[in-house]
């Protein structure tokens, strides 16, 4: 009896009542719903309240949707300018009103008998001191039809072609084909996948109840208790996979890096241009400890923008070289690998220790002798870009890699740098994007993670204002002023992909209209943007850098790691346009010397979104803080690289808001794992199962991971 329940979940949709053939293939190739288990595997987005059928004398103008229920007492067609309608009066026991349709007259004129009951579900409109409904969803009112159209009804997504196809399939068709499913199959088994005391433990329904329920509740409670169960389900697998992961990763040999030698002490007593942050310390002595143990460290150093992150990744590497072995670090732009280069080359410039950078523009004579260098382990520290991870770059000793700004980094590359040489090097990701707590669970649940939460000393907060165009002039004076009193400013200008042309035009009308404003020779300007050589963008940068040029006029690529501590202006140009975190990074290129720091974010008018990003730029400089709302207005598939990942494509869980339950899940992932790592406690058997029937189909980030 079970196994033929079990049957029915994988049989083809087309058998269900209602489908049939053709409507199964427009199914399968819109909502790539192919069995019966698929169909109950898509779930509703929402609920419509119709358990009411409203009294017609009780409907006024507090009722939005009315339910109604009565004898179509007449029917009349009309004319409204060149629109036919056509009205049909339903009487009930209190009274009348007028149902009011504009479309599909001919088939209603057909389909509507006077003297027949109905039952009609719309919204509600007021006419003068009356009220009708305007084209409601209407049908006969036989038992079988009030039983399925009243309630609390699912609503589910379609999709246009759905909508245009010759059925019009709409989520009243979903909804009823799930009915005549359970319907027909008033036991249909679904099977547990969880164990006994984790249901009991987190208070969840069973399977088998909350599929049923989320289509077809019975009450809110039920809805509450079927969502509950599956949003828990889908984060515990999740996590269960990632903890897995994390364990195995543990797992995973290390090399062993016995001493804190010589280099390292040398650099700590005399070459060190400042004091150590106490998070500093700690994140040091965290990476420390890893790194001895003779596992593979893999930790995710969070550090919001201007915290310090570039020294602690020094520090990593003098325990790898002092150690005998390589170090590679990698950034994303070549900009930002360029100042790596240069800020490390300096800094380490006292000790014997080899640094070079190769990027996409390393020309091929230089690139050789890297090459040499790498392979003969004369070369410890090589910094560069994704270029790093090319085959064609062997390494004698690779011991440590330290990818910088990981939001730009796949998981996929990362799972690159795993795979070279047979005991893996130890990974340092380094991100200044700050990413909500409830994310960094889901996407890094495989890493350590470390965080810088303290600023340098002496740092002052970054004054933010919004101001509209209308007072650019003012922004320009009060740059000017700034600038005579020898600090440096951004203009950052939006440049996104689709208008390209567009936005490369405002950026250089923007930079001939500032050096209007800002006259050679008494000022210098320099303009980047992703159109330029590498060698025009290096000639920029350096200008700025040194000091030469007083005002950058920019795109984004300015936005990640960029290092000038005497420019203490940012001026950020339509920033209406920029996403919250984009923002934030911006902003984090200023306030980075001892000079009180300004962003001022110039745009036009508002829209509601642009006013919450813009209004929250200027309340907190909290990264934390930026990220959370930014997660809220943007939700987590936007969130910065990591759409990509692919981890965040939940069917009912929603990060934005269901911390609780990952939270939840998680514990009992890791509760789990404890016990009984392998699932072999017959308890277990039901997890293990399910585990065992979905890993074909899992997302290749866990295979390669
Ligand atoms: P981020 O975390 O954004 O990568 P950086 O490593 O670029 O930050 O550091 C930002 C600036 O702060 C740099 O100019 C760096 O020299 C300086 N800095 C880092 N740590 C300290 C410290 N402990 N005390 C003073 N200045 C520091
Ligand atoms: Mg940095």
């Amino acid at each position: 009896m079970k196994t033929k329940y079990k049957d029915i979940l994988y049989q083809d949709i087309a058998y269900v009542k209602g489908i049939g053939p053709d409507k199964a293939k427009i199914l399968n190739e819109e909502l790539r719903v192919f069995t019966v288990f698929d169909l109950l595997n898509y779930f509703p987005f929402r609920y419509e309240d119709r358990s009411v059928i409203h009294s017609i004398e009780s409907i006024n103008y507090t009722i939005e949707y009315a339910q109604v229920k009565g004898i179509i007492t007449n029917i009349q067609t009309d004319t409204f300018g060149n629109k036919e309608v056509l009205i049909a009066q339903l009487k009930d026991a209190t009274g009348k009103i007028d149902l009011v349709f504009f479309n599909g007259i001919k088939w209603l004129s057909k389909f509507l008998k006077i003297g027949k009951s109905y039952i009609a579900y719309g919204k509600v409109n007021q006419f003068r001191d009356t009220y009708n409904i305007q084209h409601p969803e209407i049908d006969e009112a036989t038992d079988e039809i009030i039983q399925f159209k009243t309630g609390l009804c699912a609503v589910y997504n379609t999709t246009e072609r759905l909508k245009k196809s010759k059925w019009k399939i709409d989520s009243e068709n979903i909804r009823r084909w799930i009915y005549n499913i359970y319907q027909t199959y008033p036991q249909l088994q679904i099977t547990e996948n969880l164990s006994k005391e984790i249901i009991e433990k987190n208070k969840l329904i069973s399977r088998q109840d909350a599929y049923k329920f989320i289509h077809l509740p019975e009450n809110k409670e039920q809805i509450q208790k079927a969502q509950q169960r599956l949003k828990f389900e889908e984060l515990f697998f999740a996590q269960l996979d990632i903890a897995r992961q994390h364990k195995k990763m543990k797992l995973s040999k290390g090399y062993v890096f016995e001493n804190v030698g010589e280099l390292f002490n040398e650099f700590y007593h005399k070459h060190l241009p400042f004091e150590l942050t106490n998070a500093q310390k700690r994140v040091i002595k965290e990476i420390r400890n890893d790194t001895k143990t003779g596992r593979q460290m893999n930790r995710l150093l969070q550090g919001d923008v201007g915290s310090g992150k570039t020294i602690v990744a020094v520090f990593s590497a003098l325990f790898a070289i002092d150690n005998g072995y390589q170090v590679a670090m990698m950034a994303p732009t070549e900009i930002l690998a360029q100042q790596h280069f240069q800020t490390i080359s300096k800094l380490l410039q006292p000790l014997p220790i080899n640094v070079k950078l190769l990027t996409g523009s390393t020309p091929q004579k230089e690139r050789k002798i890297i090459h040499e260098q790498l392979t003969s382990g004369e070369l410890h520290f090589l910094i560069g870009t994704h270029a790093l991870i090319e085959d064609t770059v062997q390494f004698k000793k690779l011991g440590l890699v330290i990818i910088d700004e990981q939001h730009r980094f796949g998981v996929a590359q990362r799972a690159k740098i795993q795979l070279k040489g047979d005991i893996p090097p130890h990974v340092l990701v380094m991100t200044a994007t700050p990413i909500p707590r409830t994310l960094a669970m889901t996407i890094y649940g495989d890493l350590d993670v470390s965080v810088l939460d303290e600023l340098p000393p002496n740092r002052k907060p970054v004054i933010t204002a919004h101001r509209y165009y209308s007072k650019r002039l003012d922004v320009l004076r009060f740059v000017k002023e700034q600038v005579d009193a020898g600090r440096q400013a951004y203009f950052v200008f939006p440049l996104i992909q689709e208008s390209e042309k567009m936005d490369l035009e405002d950026l250089e009308r923007g930079y001939e209209e500032l050096k209007k404003f800002f006259p050679s020779p008494q000022y210098t300007l320099v303009k980047v943007h992703g159109k330029m050589s590498n060698e025009e963008k290096e000639a920029a940068m350096q200008a700025f850098y040194s000091g030469k040029a007083q005002i950058m006029v920019a795109t984004t690529v300015i936005e990640v790691g960029v290092d000038v501590p005497n420019a203490s202006i940012m001026v950020i140009e339509n920033a209406n346009r920029f996403g919250l975190s984009q923002l934030h990074q911006l902003r984090g290129r200023v306030g980075r010397g001892s000079e009180k720091s300004y962003c001022i974010l110039l745009t036009n008018n508002l829209s509601e979104d642009a006013k919450v990003r813009i209004d929250t730029m200027v309340r907190t400089s909290n990264g934390f803080e930026i990220s959370e709302v930014d997660l809220k207005l943007r939700g987590p598939g936007e969130l910065a690289g990591t759409r990509q990942s692919g981890m965040l494509n939940f069917k009912i869980a929603d990060l934005t808001t269901d911390y609780p339950i990952l939270k939840a899940a998680r514990e009992a992932a890791i509760d789990l794992l404890e016990k009984d790592e392998k699932l072999e406690h017959p308890e277990h058997w039901p997890i293990r199962e399910y585990i065992l029937q979905n890993e074909k189909e899992k997302p290749l980030w866990i295979k390669i991971a």
